[in-house]
């Protein structure tokens, strides 16, 4: 079995129910709360990646318009193509160029629907107020120049409830050509003086960030399409998490009902068979009553037509010993009848079983048998510490009783009867025996003698149901009764084994 099917079968139902609901649960959120990380960290990998796009577009364009375009300007200055005091910053400052070619760019954007992208060259010290760094692009810029492993800096935003990427790196690093225009003011083109007439973007040092590029993209639609692909993928999760848990119950269930419903089957083959054999034994048993009592039938019979006979015939003298074996013959059937009616008690009386001493039982037999005792002097030994046992004591006082019978009817006339009564370890466990030194029986019958109507000798006064009547007795009480013999003259025992209370079975006052 498996483990969930172990864990499952250790539980009662409320706890069964709640693992049901609670395993999945733990298991989907824990699921849930790396997925979630996982996506949103890889949207927003691919967002920085964009804005990366187009910081780096943007960063040529300054480059060329430092590198390229005011080479050009200078030359045409010195070469007095300009004047000296021309100064445009539409064509001349590349954070002009590039501020307002962001703001057409976001115009574009809009045109297409998308959102815009919020940028600003923010400065400590802008030369136009609208790039003035607010406080948190004030402290990046400080940041940036203490820390120069500090390559960019990345932020998840809510502004107005809607989710921003804010994204910053430090711009360029102020060089020498930046301080034409950036250094102490009366080195600045006229033109450019002309413009700004305050100190902002002046008075910057060589080797120094003057400022960061911060950049703002709304990412609300990564962070929906994060939480819509979590929750899909947690209620599917959750649903087979669920699904699992409900099939092991299923399946412990069925497993448990199969498993019901093969001893239940087992259990009716076993009752079909037990019931073929009573069957079996019923028709051998009406066979052999009917043949048993037969046989005193036709003795009375005969007998009663010779007597009508030497009566017609005036002849008296017989008639007194064929009387006496019709009266026999009528003990007999009798007797076989008594027998019989006993032996079909069984299968219906039987009292509740309490715990009885044995010594008792054996004794009451023996008052019971008295008589026969007595007048063939037998001697009967019974082992003292014998123990007590679970029975219908009534039913056991027959067995008894039948047994002792039987040691005085099969004793042998070489020596005088002695039985032997006691408990002894066997291969089938502790059992009672009664042993006797009577005429003995052979190996082959000591089986068939417990059948009914399985007399060894048919001359014997018995009605060869005794046995069986003992085997039934016994077996009723859960024991089992078996015979043994070294044969003819050697004396037979009789063990049986009852159930015994839970000491007295591992007694070893009985080796
Ligand atoms: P019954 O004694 O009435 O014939 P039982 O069923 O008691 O019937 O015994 C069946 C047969 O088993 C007896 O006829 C006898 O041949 C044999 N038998 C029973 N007990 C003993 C015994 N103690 N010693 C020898 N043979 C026995």
């Amino acid at each position: 079995m498996k483990l969930p099917e172990r864990l499952m079968n250790s539980l009662g139902s409320k706890d069964r129910l709640r693992l049901l609901i609670v395993v999945p649960l733990i298991l989907a959120s824990i699921v849930a709360v790396g997925l979630y990380l996982a996506i949103s960290n890889y949207l927003l990998n691919d967002a920085t990646d964009k804005i990366r796009n187009v910081l780096l577009s943007q960063r040529g364009l300054h480059i060329y318009i430092q590198k390229i375009m005011h080479p050009t300007f200078y030359r045409a200055r010195d070469n007095g193509k300009v004047t000296l005091d021309f100064y445009a910053p539409e064509i001349f400052s590349s954070s002009f160029i590039v501020r307002n070619m962001h703001e057409l760019y976001n115009g574009e954007r809009k045109k297409e629907g998308l959102p815009i992208i919020y940028y600003k060259m923010a400065s400590h010290n802008p030369r136009n107020p609208v790039n003035q760094a607010d406080e948190q692009e004030a402290a990046l810029i400080r940041l940036f120049n203490e820390h120069r492993n500090i390559r960019e800096f990345k932020q998840v935003q809510t502004i107005n409830g809607h989710k921003y990427l804010f994204y910053a790196r430090p711009f360029l690093e102020t060089n020498t050509a930046c301080l034409r225009c950036h250094g102490k003011r009366e080195d600045a083109p006229i033109g450019l003086l002309a413009l700004y007439p305050g100190d902002g973007g002046f008075n910057e040092q060589a080797g120094v960030f003057r400022a960061i590029e911060s950049l703002r993209v709304p990412i609300n639609t990564e962070m929906t399409t994060a939480i819509i692909a979590t929750s899909s993928v947690s209620v599917g999760l959750l649903a087979l998490l669920a699904l699992f848990f409900f099939n092991t119950r299923l399946r412990t269930l069925v497993r448990a009902k199969t498993t019901d419903l093969s001893l239940e089957i087992e259990e009716r083959k076993a009752r079909e068979l037990e019931l073929e054999n009573k069957n079996a034994e019923l028709e051998r048993f009406t066979y052999t009553v009917s043949h048993d009592l037969k046989s005193p039938l036709i003795t009375i019979k005969g007998f009663a037509g010779s007597v009508m006979k030497d009566v017609h015939n005036g002849r008296f003298d017989r008639i007194d010993r064929d009387l006496q074996r019709i009266t026999e013959a009528a003990d007999k059937m009798g007797a076989l009848l008594n027998d019989l009616l006993e032996l079909s008690r069984i299968g219906r009386m039987i009292n509740q079983p309490t715990a009885c001493s044995m010594h008792d039982i054996v004794r009451e037999a023996m008052r019971i048998l008295e008589e026969p005792l007595t007048t063939h002097n037998v001697t009967v030994t019974i082992q003292p510490d014998l123990p007590d046992v679970t029975v219908d004591k009534m039913r056991m006082v027959e067995v008894m009783q039948n047994l002792l019978e039987n040691a005085i009817k099969y004793r042998t006339t070489e020596a005088a009867p002695v039985v032997e009564i006691g408990m002894q370890e066997t291969s089938r466990g502790p059992a009672f025996f009664v042993r006797d030194n009577g005429i003995g029986i052979e190996q082959s019958y000591l089986e068939t003698i417990f059948g009914l109507f399985n007399k060894l000798d048919t001359r014997s006064d018995g009605t060869g149901i005794g046995l069986a009547l003992v085997r039934r007795i016994i077996e009723f009480h859960g024991g089992r009764i078996w015979a043994e013999s070294q044969g003819p003259g050697m004396g037979s025992s009789f063990y049986f084994t009852l159930p015994l209370p839970a000491a007295a079975a591992t007694n070893d006052k009985h080796p």
